[in-house]
C-alpha cells in the first residue's frame, strides 16, 4: 500500500505529492488529467514570483518538478469511491483498486457555464470567471457580470474599481447577496444592475465584443457593447464521488480541520474541493503542502 495516496492532480495535488516524497514515504498521485484547471488557463499573472506565465507551461514544470521524486502518477484515471478499512480503499472506475495509509483528496472544482453560443469560443478572449485572475485585464473598460448572488456581486464589486463600467445581470426579479453587499454595489456609480433578464449570446470578432440578453418581462432582446464577460454563476466541488463518506458543506465542498484533515481518521483534502475560501492556485499549492504535512504527522503518530 502507499503511505500517501492523493486524488487530483492540479496544483494542490502536485504539491502534497512534492511534499510528501520529500519525506521518503510511498507516495501515489492519480488524476483524471493532471494540471486540473491550470490546463484551461490562458494567462497567469498572479502566481507570486513569476510575473507571467500560461497554464500549460506552469502544469509541464509542475509535472517536471513532481516526476523528479520518486512518484508513482497514474494519470488519466477516474477515482469512483472511496472506502475506509483498516487501509483507505480508491477504486478506480478502471475497477483497479489503490490501498493507502492516509488519503489526500484534491479534486478541485469546475466554474459553472451559461451554456450559451460564445461562452466557450471566447474563454480567455474577454469571457472570464476569476476577477481575482483577470479583473486587471480590463482596466478602464466595459464589462458585465453574470450573477446576482454573493460571487456576482462581490466580482461587480471589485471589478468596480478597476474597469470604466460593470453591468451586472441577473436572471431572476431580485440579487440573491447579502443585504451589506446590495447595498455597496447600488452605491457605486460606475455599475447598472439589469434584474429578469436571461444571457442568451456573448458575441465577437476575435474577442469579445458585446452580449446579448433577453428581458424575461416583455421577451425583448438588448445588445450591450463590452470587452469583458465575468461569469459567477456558482463553482461545483468534484465531490459527486465522495457522498456518504467525508463530511462535505451544504455547497459540496469537504470540510477541513487547519491541518487540512477531514471528518474521516486519515482522509486529508487540499485546494478548490475544500471549505477553504478563495479559489486560487496559490493557495491550493499552498493547501497542498499542508495537508501533506498533516498526512505525515497523523503517519507518524499511528
Ligand atoms: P484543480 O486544478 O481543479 O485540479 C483537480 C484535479 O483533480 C485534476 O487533476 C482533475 O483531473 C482531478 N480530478 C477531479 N475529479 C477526479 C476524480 N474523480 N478522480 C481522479 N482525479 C480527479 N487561479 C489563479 O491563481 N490565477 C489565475 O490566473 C487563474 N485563472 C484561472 C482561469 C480559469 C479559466 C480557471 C478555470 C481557473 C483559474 N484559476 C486561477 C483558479 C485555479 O486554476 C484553481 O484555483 C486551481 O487550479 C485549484 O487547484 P486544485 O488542485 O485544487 O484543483
Amino acid at each position: 500500500p502507499f503511505d500517501v495516496l492523493i486524488v487530483g492532480g492540479g496544483p494542490a495535488g502536485a504539491s502534497a505529492a512534492i511534499y510528501a516524497a520529500r519525506k521518503g514515504i510511498r507516495t501515489g498521485i492519480v488524476a483524471e488529467r493532471f494540471g486540473g484547471q491550470v490546463m484551461d488557463t490562458l494567462g497567469i499573472e498572479n502566481f507570486v514570483s513569476v510575473k507571467e506565465t500560461e497554464g500549460p507551461k506552469l502544469v509541464a514544470a509542475l509535472e517536471e518538478h513532481v516526476r523528479s521524486y520518486d512518484v508513482d502518477i497514474i494519470n488519466l484515471q477516474r477515482a469512483e469511491s472511496l472506502k475506509r478499512d483498516e487501509l483507505i480503499e480508491i477504486k478506480l472506475e478502471s475497477g483497479a483498486t489503490l490501498k493507502s495509509k492516509t488519503v489526500i483528496i484534491a479534486t478541485g472544482a469546475r466554474w459553472k457555464e451559461l451554456n450559451v453560443p460564445g461562452e466557450r469560443e471566447y474563454r480567455g478572449k474577454g469571457v472570464a470567471y476569476c476577477p481575482h485572475c483577470d479583473g486587471p485585464l480590463f482596466k478602464g473598460k466595459n464589462v458585465a457580470v453574470i450573477g446576482g448572488g454573493n460571487s456576482g456581486v462581490e466580482a461587480a464589486i471589485d471589478l468596480a474599481g478597476i474597469v470604466g463600467h460593470v453591468t451586472l445581470i441577473e436572471y431572476d426579479t431580485k440579487l440573491r447577496a447579502d443585504a451589506v453587499l446590495q447595498n455597496k454595489l447600488f452605491s457605486l456609480p460606475n455599475v447598472t444592475v439589469v434584474i429578469n433578464a436571461q444571457t442568451t449570446e456573448v458575441t465577437g470578432a476575435d474577442k469579445v465584443n458585446g452580449l446579448i440578453y433577453k428581458d424575461r418581462a416583455t421577451g425583448l432582446d438588448h445588445k450591450l457593447e463590452l470587452e469583458g464577460v465575468f461569469v459567477q454563476i456558482g463553482l461545483l466541488p468534484n465531490t459527486d464521488w465522495l457522498k456518504g463518506t467525508v463530511e462535505l458543506s451544504k455547497f459540496g465542498e469537504i470540510k477541513v480541520d487547519s491541518h487540512g484533515q477531514t471528518s474521516l481518521p486519515g482522509v486529508f483534502a487540499a485546494g478548490d474541493v475544500t471549505t477553504v475560501p478563495y479559489k486560487q492556485i496559490i493557495i491550493a499549492m499552498g493547501e497542498g503542502s499542508k495537508a501533506s504535512l498533516g498526512a505525515f504527522d497523523y503517519l507518524i503518530r499511528q
